[in-house]
């Protein structure tokens, strides 16, 4: 039971982090001081199901035994060499994550940190393999991009984000990319001209509110890429590893692009790491000096993302996503017409549309948190299920039946 002193505290660190940090997020009014698989603490002592799991960075759960040893070993040994020198961790990572993605023999690996990162690396992979392979005039390349994207936050992304808040009074914008609608084949066709270089997509888009694109789309994207020789960039920053019940959400349509986007899960959801993922023929275009990062591909980000892809190996997780996203989907398709409008999305990953005539997606978040259930809303109406791959069946059941409890009022 919560003290009133706890809750004071609570109140108190609320009100702290109001005073001192920049509003670029509003958050929910939790104080989490500790996590175990699907489950965090607050330091009232409250105890919350995470189902949003870090945008997908905690897909395997808070503090997974396995990815915490890895760390901790690697603590003990080293934790930074900068990519001036080699260490231990470096080659096993980049071949152990290039198999786990059945690129094949001639598959590289670039290591960055954030998500943002490894998209803005494969923007400008595929600049330089559209000037010196493709045989585009110089800084005339072009890349295809979907409308309602999240692609992350740097002053390029957003100068192709079609989201007023991410975008308005950030100009002036990068210039060279096509927004097309998101799914609609024919558009993305006649958008690609001689000066495209690539097109780059969320196989399901997450931010915009789980949308799933329709069946044949992501196979058509790849039929038409490969006819025009253009890049098919998959970002699977949220929907890799795991989280729609496959290792990449592209396997749904038995699809292979060009370049891989990952990150989130791969950090363990312990230290940021990202990666793309390509063929020689395009990653190789990078000679020294073109690009890097500091912190990119350190011993400690290594050893963790080297222990997640252990876990993915196994298959164990991608089966996870795929049963007891079973589960999650059938519990919330039996919501609608209770409150809930919609329901989309695949493997432990659902986008819900809570009936704007009963509340927002704000306040159903902040009911279900009363509740004990941690999700977050999206564009007013939306509410995001995630939790983390490590969920139990009877867990998934009872954030669905919380759910239904703050709908009915
Ligand atoms: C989160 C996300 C990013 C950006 O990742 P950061 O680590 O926040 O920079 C990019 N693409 C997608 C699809 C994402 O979900």
């Amino acid at each position: 039971m919560t003290s009133i002193m706890e809750h004071l505290a609570s109140t108190a660190a609320i009100a702290e982090a109001e005073r001192w940090t920049a509003h670029n997020y509003h958050p929910l009014p939790v104080v989490i001081a500790e996590g175990s698989g699907a489950w965090v603490t607050d330091i009232e002592g409250n105890r919350y199901l995470d189902c949003l799991a870090g945008y997908s960075a905690l897909n395997f759960g808070h503090r997974h035994p396995t990815l915490i040893s890895a760390a901790q070993e690697q603590l003990n040994r080293v934790t930074l060499t900068s990519r001036a020198f080699l260490h231990d961790q470096f080659g096993p990572f980049c071949r152990e994550l290039a198999e786990l993605s059945g690129l094949g023999d001639d598959a590289m690996v670039l290591p960055m940190n954030t998500g943002a990162e490894a998209v803005e690396t494969a923007i400008k992979v595929a600049r330089k393999w559209g000037y010196k392979t493709k045989g585009v005039p110089r800084d005339e390349a072009t890349i295809i991009v979907a409308a309602n994207n999240f692609h992350g936050r740097t002053t390029t992304i957003i100068s192709f984000s079609t989201d007023p808040e991410a975008r308005a009074d950030f100009g002036p914008y990068t210039p060279g990319f096509v927004i097309v609608p998101y799914g609609d084949l024919d558009a993305l066709t006649d958008a690609i001209d001689a000066s495209t270089v690539a097109v780059l997509l969320e196989p399901i888009q997450g931010e915009a509110g789980v949308l799933v694109p329709p069946d044949g789309y992501l196979a058509g994207v790849r039929e038409a890429c490969t006819r025009h020789n253009v890049l098919f960039i998959a970002d699977e920053i949220q929907s890799g590893l795991g989280r729609t019940g496959a290792t990449f959400a592209v396997e749904h349509e038995g699809v292979t692009p060009d370049m891989y986007l990952l990150g989130k899960a791969l950090g363990g959801g312990i230290v940021p790491v990202s990666a793309v993922l390509a063929r020689s023929d395009v990653l190789g275009v990078l000679r020294p000096g073109e690009h890097g990062s500091t912190f990119g591909g350190n011993p400690l980000a290594c050893a963790v993302a080297r222990a997640v892809v252990g876990l993915l190996r196994t298959g164990e997780f991608q089966r996870a996503g795929r049963d007891r996203g079973d589960v999650l989907h059938r519990r919330l398709n039996g919501l609608v017409g209770h409150g809930v409008t919609a329901v989309r999305g695949r493997g432990l990953w659902a986008g819900v549309d809570i009936d704007p005539a009963l509340m927002t997606g704000r306040q159903a978040c902040e009911r279900l948190l009363r509740a004990g259930v941690l999700v977050k809303d999206t564009h007013g109406s939306t509410v995001r299920f995630a939790p983390p791959l490590v969920v139990s069946d009877d867990d998934v059941n009872w954030a669905v039946d919380r759910f239904a409890d703050v709908l009915a009022g």
